[in-house]
């Protein structure tokens, strides 16, 4: 049996590396509370992912949480049930009622043209997810949103380093938020951020996840503690350092992935976005009814081989127990998520994924001998 090939694995720079930066810390006894490396970091990554505003999180979903608190979001929210059960769990946390709207098949992306039947009259935001790194399409979207009066958050956490049109995706919205989680592109073991576009709004959730103090004395609202820790954000300059080299690998690995699998009866791959500088979150076939098995099928064949693919995103958050009760999470409301959500299958996907590897997985879904 060849050894486990997980559908990700996190890059990791050289360990010597690290170690100055923990003397550092060491040295300063400075160990949580916007010390300097964390300062440090909000500053490198807004040049790196040339953006305005950028503040630190322990995790990406306390980042979500509290994006929606930030704005003070209330009611109904329209979002995708095609992501990770972050996002809508994020909606439950505010005790606001998401709103699930069907995906558009070719992005993987809520689809714009579905959204206005969607909104009432408590309708006060949108949280769409650019999904696998594909950008939505955020100008019809920011079109309904100023014609209804309504929010758009991002769950940006696919989308690392991701410029559509020449600029940062994360431009786009109110606000966008992001996940440093070990499996993402680039990580801080644990770590999420909140993207905004000017200092006021940057001040008040730095507030929100220091408990919500404004100063020694002045509380002004429940925040949560949601502080990236200098360990984190030290390993976060570290790791900046090398993620061009990553994201170049993924690059070279989506090339290969597309070249072994085209021609393949029953397997798809999705389009690759016009005017998208892509970073390869994740590298997502669809196995349409014309392959020689099911979905599920494929996924145990490959879990034979000890080729762990994952069925990202199945089952959709909309059939989740604490989500099935919503009328908008009904299967005919979501036709085309339900439908792709039984299709789809994301191979492995990682820096280090090995050229013979990425072989062996091509062979095993192509129907060949391994
Ligand atoms: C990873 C992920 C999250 C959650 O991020 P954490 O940092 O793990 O909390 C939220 N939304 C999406 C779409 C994700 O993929």
């Amino acid at each position: 049996m060849n050894k486990p090939i997980y559908v990700t694995q996190p890059y990791l720079p050289p360990l010597e590396e690290f170690i100055p930066y923990l003397e550092k810390i060491w040295e300063n006894k400075w160990l949580t509370n916007n010390g300097p490396f964390h300062q440090q970091l909000e500053q490198a990554l807004c040049e790196y992912l040339g953006v305005e505003h950028l503040a630190l999180f322990t995790n990406g979903t306390i980042a979500l949480v509290t994006a929606l608190q930030t704005l003070r979001i209330t009611g109904e929210v329209i979002t995708t049930p095609f992501s990770f059960v972050a996002t809508a769990h994020s909606l439950l946390w505010n005790s606001l009622t998401p709103v699930f709207v069907d995906i558009d098949p070719a992005t993987c992306n809520l689809d714009p043209e579905k959204i206005e039947q969607a909104i009432t009259p408590r309708t006060t935001a949108i949280m769409p997810v650019h999904c696998y790194g594909t950008p939505c399409d955020v100008k019809r979207i920011q079109q309904i949103a100023d014609t209804y009066g309504l929010k758009v958050i991002y769950d940006a956490a696919h989308t690392f380093g991701v410029k559509y049109k020449g600029e940062s995706i994360l431009k786009h919205g109110d606000l966008s938020v992001l996940s440093f989680h070990a499996t993402k592109v680039y990580n801080t073991f644990e770590g999420g951020a909140i993207v905004c576009p000017d200092a006021k709004t940057k001040k008040r959730i730095d507030y929100l996840k220091n408990f919500g103090f404004a100063d020694e004395v002045t509380v002004m609202a429940p925040g949560i503690n949601g502080k990236m820790s200098e360990i984190n954000a030290a390993f976060g300059l570290l790791q900046l350092k090398h993620v061009d080299d990553a994201i170049a690998k993924r690059g070279e690995l989506d090339v290969l992935y597309r070249q072994g699998l085209f021609g393949v009866r029953g397997i798809t791959c999705l389009p690759i976005p016009a005017e998208t500088k892509q970073t390869f979150s994740y590298f997502p076939i669809m196995v349409n009814t014309d392959y020689r098995l099911s979905r599920d099928g494929l996924y145990e064949k490959l879990k034979e081989h000890n080729i762990h693919a994952r069925r990202y995103f199945y089952p959709l958050i909309s059939d989740m127990p604490m989500y099935r009760g919503l009328l908008s999470a009904s299967q005919s409301n979501l036709v085309i998520a339900e439908s792709l959500s039984q299709k789809v299958l994301c191979l492995p996907m990682y820096p280090e994924l090995k050229l013979s590897e990425l072989d062996q997985i091509v062979k095993c879904v192509s129907g060949g001998v391994i």
